[in-house]
């Protein structure tokens, strides 16, 4: 802010010299005469074209006036020394009181015209005018190029007011911050035990589950300055701007410290490079280099934490994600059934309600749906009471906001009808029954038929490697069988599958190609390798190379197909004797939307 006052009083005064010097060059100099010199003047005629102001009179001497102004000031007025003298024509002279002086000059018949004494007025406007005018062109040119006034809004440093208890459904990621904000409250504590502290945390989530404002919690929480910036704005101006204003708010930044930089929206400015946007596709990388070297520069110990969030995390540059960087993920899911009741009840503390509202059914009836959303239900439900002149909201307020908000979001698809809902719930529940009843399969930890951003975005696909080699014949014929679970479960209650299983069956597939074509595990083709360092998950990036002859490939696809087709029929038999199972948990997570491992166990009594 006071960079930016400085910043304009600059302009201002570079705009007045300016002006000023226009106005010396062109404008009529002149020279200032005593009254009686000029009424002696006037007397011998020797004065033309008048101009009487209230105060003052300007006008033009004659050459003979100049000749008879040198005299009176006692210059001889011979051919050498008159180059000498004064040679301006125009004077003024400040006039004194004299009543009779219009008569003279009419009597003189000397040529006067006379102007209000807004002389100085006339002046000072024809000042303004242009000077306004190169300020506001000004303004706009800086303006532009993102320096000056535009600044100072780059970023927003502010201290948060938003806490934890604005917060619902989201204890997870709000426990995985908590060392971010010990840290952030006594950064000593922790430098002094040498531990490690996270540099970068993405946070990683739909669209209005909260990222943001659990950013701002975080702030809030540990009390230090938050820098926000969105993505967007690094990357919208011109070249070398972009790059200019991360190395601004680094620095900024770490004279604030402790405290957090928050990159909303990082997609904009960290998507991969390379990538087929040709505008502004050099100021982007520019953009994004600036940022990893900052990143890699700076010292975590000192204080600063970045926070960057992201609805889409696949398209972040690699580079960004490696360790020093944003190295730790917390995924800022939708809320369950629970959070929902929160969340309601958040956004209606300042909302008079009627007794008749119930945040447990309506959190029912919103299976899906994020804060945002939510935060825009309650928002609906008080207009439409206040348009009603109702003293209180009442629960069909709440409903019909309920349905306005759906209807938004029907048309964008993103809301789980019940049916969809009945169909998730069984798909989950067999995956759940095939792992229970698998001895080699994982545990399981949660069953959620809340669509997880994790996975919606494509997110589960990279597992830790330590666990990918080490896994045995039979546990990756187990997970075969586990992941085909939630497609059988369907097929046995509905009689058809739906596309749920998508990835479930990719990922399927992957294993049992990786375990013929790489770990040598199938008997027909015996113990060798076709492809070299083929990835066991899915990875996009990878193409096979071909080292073995189409004859071998036939037989390479047969033997994945019978592993396939061996796991499919081992959890099929699994799911069909223990159909009642599954109908029990179908319809508890119908009800609850989430269960952990132990719920699970308790309910079938493992
Ligand atoms: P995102 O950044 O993930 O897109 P925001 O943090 O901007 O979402 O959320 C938008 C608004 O929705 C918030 O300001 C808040 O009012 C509401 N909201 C979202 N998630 C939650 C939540 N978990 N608890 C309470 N309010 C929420
Ligand atoms: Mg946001
Ligand atoms: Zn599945």
């Amino acid at each position: 802010m006071k960079k930016k006052i400085t910043f304009i009083l600059y302009f201002i005064a570079a705009a007045l010299l300016v002006i000023l010097a226009h106005n010396y060059i062109t404008g009529r100099p002149s020279q200032d005469i005593s009254y009686s010199e000029f009424k002696k003047l006037l007397k011998e005629k020797n004065v033309e074209r008048l101009i009487v102001y209230e105060n003052r009179i300007e006008g033009e001497l004659t050459d003979d006036g100049i000749k008879s102004l040198a005299m009176m000031r006692g210059i001889q007025p011979d051919n050498k020394s008159i180059e000498n003298i004064q040679k301006e024509h125009t004077f003024t002279t400040n006039r004194v009181e004299d009543p009779r002086l219009v008569d003279e000059l009419d009597r003189l018949g000397v040529h006067y015209q006379s102007r209000s004494g807004y002389g100085w007025v006339m002046t000072v406007v024809s000042w303004i005018a242009p000077a306004s005018i190169l300020i506001l062109a000004g303004f706009f040119f800086f303006r532009r190029i993102g320096f000056g006034s535009a600044r100072s809004s780059l970023f927003v440093e502010k201290k948060s007011n938003v806490t934890f208890p604005d917060v619902a459904g989201l204890a997870v990621a709000e426990e995985e911050l908590k060392e971010v904000i010990e840290f952030l409250r006594t950064p000593a504590r922790f430098q002094n035990l040498g531990g490690r502290i996270p540099k970068g945390v993405l946070l990683v989530g739909p669209p209005g589950s909260g990222k943001t404002l659990l950013a701002q919690a975080v702030a809030g929480e540990a009390n230090v300055p938050f820098f926000s910036i969105t993505g967007s704005a690094f990357v919208e101006m011109f070249a070398g701007v972009g790059a200019a204003r991360v190395r601004n708010l680094f620095a900024r930044a770490e004279k604030k410290a402790p405290c957090i930089i928050f990159i909303d929206e990082i997609d904009a400015v960290g998507k991969a490079r390379g990538g087929s946007d040709i505008s502004g596709a050099e100021e982007h990388e520019q953009t994004l280099t600036q940022l990893l070297t900052e990143m890699d520069g700076f010292d975590a110990q000192k204080g600063v934490i970045m926070l960057a969030a992201t609805n889409r995390p696949e398209i972040l540059d690699q580079a960004l994600l490696r360790p020093g960087r944003f190295d730790r993920h917390i995924v800022v899911d939708r809320p369950d059934l629970e959070g929902r009741e929160q969340i309601f009840g958040i956004h209606s503390r300042n909302v008079r309600l009627a007794g008749d509202v119930d945040f447990k059914k309506l959190a029912a009836s919103t299976p899906g749906m994020v804060g945002a959303e939510i935060a825009n239900i309650v928002n609906e439900a008080a207009l439409l009471a206040a348009r009603r002149n109702k003293q209180a909201v009442e629960m069909s307020d709440f409903q019909e906001g309920i349905e306005r908000v759906a209807a938004g979001l029907e048309k964008r698809n993103k809301l789980i009808n019940p049916k969809e809902k009945e169909i998730v719930a069984y798909h989950e529940a067999g995956h759940a029954i095939v792992s229970l009843s698998l001895p080699n399969a994982d545990p399981v930890h949660k069953i959620s038929i809340i669509p997880r951003g994790i996975s919606a975005l494509g997110y589960t696909v990279h597992l830790p490697t330590e666990d990918r080699y080490l896994l045995t014949e039979s546990e990756l014929l187990d997970k075969i069988a586990v992941l085909l679970g939630g497609r059988i479960s369907e097929e046995i209650i509905f009689g058809e599958v739906s596309t749920a299983s998508q990835r479930d069956l990719e990922e399927a597939t992957e294993i049992a190609r990786s375990m013929v074509q790489t770990y040598g595990m199938s008997d027909k083709l015996g113990p060798l390798t076709f492809e070299k360092g083929r990835p066991l998950f899915l990875d996009t990036k990878y193409s096979p190379l071909k080292e073995y002859s189409e004859h071998t490939a036939m037989q390479l696809d047969e033997e994945v197909h019978n592993i396939v087709t061996r796991a499919y029929q081992k959890a099929r038999e699994i799911l069909m004797e223990r159909r009642s199972d599954l109908d029990r948990v179908a319809r508890v997570l119908m009800e609850k939307e989430v269960m952990d491992g132990s719920e699970l166990e308790e309910l079938l009594g493992n």
